[in-house]
C-alpha cells in the first residue's frame, strides 16, 4: 500500500516518464559492473533532470521510509549502486551538463552524470586538465566517481577525485539542498564535510552539482613499455623510479596471467603475451620529458628488463593504454566472471603481497591475475572463475577471502579505490576496528537519521 502512495506521489512531481516501474527496465538497472553480488528487487527507477526533482525524490522517501539508491553509469566494481530491496533507484545520468568552465578560477561546474572523459576533453580544449582518470572514463560519471573518490592511473603523480573536488552541492536525505563549502581554493570554516562525501558511496547525501578543481594542460605523454622475466624486478624497477626526481604520471603494471588475458581478449593488442611482467611508466611533463623517458628507460635496464620499449608516438601510446584499460574485462572474460580485488599496501610491502597472491592462486581453482596502480601500491588482483561451476564459485569466494585478510595482515586497505559496496563489508572489522566504525555509524545517522541512503552498504 505505501509502495502505491509513493508510486503516485512520484509521478506527481516528476516530468511523464520519468518514474519508470517496468519490472525488466528496473532490473536492467539494479547491479553495478561487480556482477557477484545478488541485487534486491527495486521499487522503481526515477530519473531526474533538475536538482529540484532530486530534493522532491528524497522528501517522499523520507517521508514514507523508504530506502534510495543513487546510481551513475553502474560502473562500480563493488555492488555499491545496486538495488535493495523496496528502494527507488535515483539515476543521476540525465543531469549530464558542463555548466561552466572557468579558465581564471580554474575550475568547472558540472552536474553528476557528466562521464568523465566528456569532461575532460571539454577542458582540453580550454587549455586546462581534469587529472582523474579511472580506466572505465569513458563510461563512468562525475557523480559515481565522487561518490567512490576514484582513482586511475594518473593518480601517482596528480592524487585521486578527492583532490580535486571544491565543493558540492548535496541534496540530504529529508530533502534539503545545501552547499558543504564556498568554492574557494582555501577554505577551512567548519568540518569538512566536503571530504565526508567524497567516498561516501551515497550512504551519507546525494551529489547533484559538483565545483571541480583544474589545472594547466600538460605536456605531452610519452614514456617506456618494460617487460621484465619476474614481477620482484618489475617491483625493484618501479621503486627505483619513485625514489628518483623523474615523477611519473603512470606507473603501471601487468602480470603475465593479465598480459595472456589481454592477448586472449583483443588479440590486436600489441601487449607482449609471454613476459613475466610489464611495466608502463609515463611522464607528462611540460618540460623535461625526454630526461624523465631515459630516467625511466635506465631503472629498467638496471633491474634486468628483458625488453625496453620506448613509447613515444600517440597511436603506440593509445594502443598501450588501451591495452591496459581492457585488464578487468579480458580477466573476466577469462571464465566468464571475476571478483575484482583493490588492495593497497605500502609500497615496502608490494613484494611479499605479490608472492603472496601467487602462493593464494596456486592450486586453487581459480585463476589470479594482478596488475594496477604500483606506484600508488594499490593492485587489482582479479579472481577468474566459472560462474556455473560451484567448485570454482567456492574457490572464488574462498581466495576472495584470503586477500581481503592478507591486505589488512600487511598494513594495508582492502579497498584503495573501488569502495566497500557490499562486496567487502565484511572486511571493515579487521580493518577499521569496532570503535571507528561506531564513530563512522554516528556521522552516518547525523546525516540520514532514518537510514534511507543506500542502507547496507559502504558502512
Ligand atoms: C573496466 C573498469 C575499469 C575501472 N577502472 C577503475 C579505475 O581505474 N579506478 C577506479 O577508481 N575505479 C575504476 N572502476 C570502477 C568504477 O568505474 C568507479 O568506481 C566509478 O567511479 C563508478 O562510477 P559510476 O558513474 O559508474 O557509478 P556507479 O557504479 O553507478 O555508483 C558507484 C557508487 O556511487 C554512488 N553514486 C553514484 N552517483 C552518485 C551521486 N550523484 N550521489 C551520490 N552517490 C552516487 C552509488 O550509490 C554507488 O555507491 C572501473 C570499472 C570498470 C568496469
Amino acid at each position: 500500500m505505501a509502495g502505491v502512495q509513493v508510486l503516485a506521489q512520484l509521478r506527481a512531481a516528476l516530468p511523464a516518464g520519468a518514474v519508470v516501474t517496468d519490472p525488466a527496465a528496473v532490473l536492467a538497472r539494479s547491479s553495478d559492473a561487480a556482477g557477484a553480488a545478488a541485487p534486491g528487487v527495486a521499487l522503481a527507477l526515477v530519473l531526474p533532470s533538475t536538482t529540484a526533482q532530486v530534493s522532491a525524490i528524497a522528501r517522499i522517501a523520507h517521508a514514507h521510509g523508504v530506502p534510495l539508491v543513487p546510481q551513475g553509469a553502474l560502473s562500480g566494481l563493488a555492488g555499491g549502486a545496486n538495488a535493495v530491496d523496496g528502494a527507488i533507484l535515483v539515476s543521476l545520468e540525465a543531469m549530464a551538463a558542463i555548466v561552466r568552465i572557468d579558465a581564471v578560477d580554474q575550475v568547472a561546474v558540472v552536474q553528476p552524470g557528466v562521464v568523465t572523459d566528456d569532461l575532460a576533453r571539454a577542458v582540453a580544449e580550454r587549455g586546462l586538465f581534469y587529472p582523474p582518470d579511472p580506466a572505465s572514463s569513458s563510461r563512468c560519471t562525475i557523480g559515481g566517481n565522487i561518490a567512490t573518490n576514484a582513482g586511475g592511473m594518473r593518480c601517482v603523480k596528480y592524487g585521486v577525485t578527492r583532490d580535486f573536488v571544491r565543493s558540492l552541492e548535496v541534496v540530504l536525505a529529508d530533502g534539503q539542498i545545501v552547499r558543504t563549502r564556498p568554492p574557494t581554493v582555501k577554505a577551512v570554516g567548519g568540518l569538512d564535510l566536503t571530504g565526508l562525501v567524497v567516498g561516501s558511496e551515497g550512504t551519507l547525501a546525494i551529489v547533484t552539482e559538483a565545483t571541480l578543481a583544474l589545472l594547466p594542460a600538460p605536456g605531452p605523454t610519452q614514456g617506456v613499455c618494460a617487460t621484465f622475466a619476474t614481477v620482484a624486478g618489475a617491483l625493484a624497477a618501479a621503486n627505483a623510479i619513485m625514489a628518483g626526481p623523474h615523477r611519473p604520471s603512470t606507473l603501471e603494471l601487468l602480470d603475465s596471467v593479465v598480459l595472456a588475458a589481454i592477448s586472449a581478449y583483443d588479440p590486436t593488442s600489441t601487449l607482449p603475451a609471454g613476459a613475466h611482467a610489464l611495466l608502463l611508466v609515463l611522464t607528462d611533463a611540460r618540460e623535461g620529458g625526454s630526461a624523465d623517458v631515459a630516467a625511466y628507460a635506465r631503472a629498467a635496464h638496471e633491474r634486468a628488463a628483458l625488453t625496453v620499449d620506448l613509447a613515444t608516438e600517440p597511436d603506440r601510446l593509445d594502443a598501450l593504454l588501451a591495452a591496459r584499460r581492457a585488464f578487468q574485462p579480458a580477466m573476466q572474460a577469462l571464465r566468464g566472471a571475476s571478483l575484482n580485488e583493490d588492495v593497497a599496501v605500502p609500497r615496502s610491502r608490494l613484494p611479499e603481497l605479490i608472492e603472496r597472491l601467487a602462493a593464494l592462486a596456486a592450486g586453487s581453482g581459480v585463476t589470479v591475475g594482478t596488475g594496477g596502480h604500483i606506484g600508488d601500491g594499490n593492485v587489482h588482483p582479479v579472481i577468474a572463475f566459472d560462474p556455473a561451476d560451484p567448485a570454482q564459485v567456492a574457490a572464488a569466494q574462498r581466495v576472495h577471502r584470503q586477500i581481503l585478510d592478507l591486505a589488512a595482515e600487511l598494513g594495508g586497505t582492502v579497498t584503495g579505490e573501488h569502495g566497500i559496496g557490499v562486496e567487502k563489508l565484511v572486511a571493515l572489522d579487521a580493518e577499521l576496528g569496532p570503535t571507528v566504525r561506531d564513530l563512522q555509524r554516528r556521522i552516518k545517522q547525523a546525516f540520514d537519521p532514518t537510514a534511507i541512503l543506500n542502507p547496507g552498504k559502504k558502512l
